[in-house]
């Protein structure tokens, strides 16, 4: 039996990262298999958190829409049968080229009175309070979805200019709807947000580990709480207007590891790790 001969001198680590060519504001997969324990590692000056996912270990983090164009290199230590070894790679960046806009909002958002202020202060630490968490394992072993099935009428990094200056930028996904559609759970994950909030209206945040969130706003109608545990394809509430908008739409964002990153680019990762053959030497500790 020579395979099985072969199969169990097969001890190297192996790490693949996605994409391989990367924008300012995209998510980037770094995925390590034939180790016995947590990698670690550090895409540029980011440090890496390695959590299990199917056979591997994989890390996902976010690149600043402030991030330069140019190589980025990858570096990962890996422990194998045979001791630490160490994992070199490389992401490219390209340049953004991020749309530029002119923003139209009602007085109200570029005036708030003080109430509103306030209001909008307190959205803040609601937001901060149930993002800052530990790297909890992922809760998903699927691709992401689209939360619905919509054109998209803003994309990600949209410059929003008033008077000409950069006022903002778009941190997420506009998805075309009316009030009432649907929107579902793009992915496994938990509920940590559910609120009614000055700029973003009806607003929904959900947890998939790793720091790794989802949020929707503008909703019309809630349709899970704090702390439900949904499933993707699972319905989250109704499209609306709510918040700082011109009419109804979906706005689709996702936090990564503190950065708001392009949903499309979360959308592209390759996930489904739960189906590949483990490898021998690849047993990683599921918490
Ligand atoms: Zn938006």
């Amino acid at each position: 039996m020579l395979t099985g001969a072969l199969l169990t001198l097969v001890l190297a680590a192996d790490v693949r990262l996605q994409p391989g060519v990367a924008r300012p504001g995209d998510a980037v997969l770094v995925e390590v298999t034939g180790t016995t324990e947590a990698p670690s590692g550090q895409l540029g000056s980011t440090e890496l958190v390695f959590l299990p996912l199917g056979a591997a270990w994989v890390a996902i983090t976010g690149l600043s829409v402030d991030q330069k164009p140019g190589p980025l290199p990858l570096e990962v230590v890996a422990k194998t049968g045979a001791g630490k070894e160490r994992l070199e790679g490389e992401l490219t960046v390209r340049k953004p080229d991020f749309r530029r806009r002119q923003l139209t909002v009602s007085k109200r958002f570029t005036n708030p009175s003080k109430k509103e202020r306030q209001w909008s202060a307190d959205d803040q630490v609601a937001f901060n309070q149930v993002l800052d968490r530990d790297f909890e394992p992922w809760t998903f072993t699927a691709p992401f979805a689209w939360p619905r099935n919509a054109e998209v009428t803003a994309p990600f990094g949209d410059l929003r200019l008033l008077n000409g200056k950069k006022q903002s930028q778009h941190f997420g996904t506009d998805l075309d709807g009316n009030t009432g559609d649907p929107v579902y759970a793009p992915n496994d994950g938990e509920v940590v947000l559910v609120r009614e909030c000055f700029a973003s209206g009806g607003t929904v945040l959900v947890h998939h580990g790793g720091r790794l969130f989802t949020a929707y706003f503008h909703f019309s109608a809630f349709s899970v709480k704090q702390g439900d545990h949904v499933t993707r394809g699972q319905l989250l509430g109704k499209v609306g207007k709510s918040g700082r908008v011109t009419g109804p739409h979906l706005h689709f964002g996702v936090k990564l590891d503190g950065h708001w990153v392009d949903p499309e680019s979360v959308l592209r990762l390759e996930v489904s790790l739960s189906d590949r053959p483990t490898s021998p030497g690849a047993s990683p500790k599921t918490p």
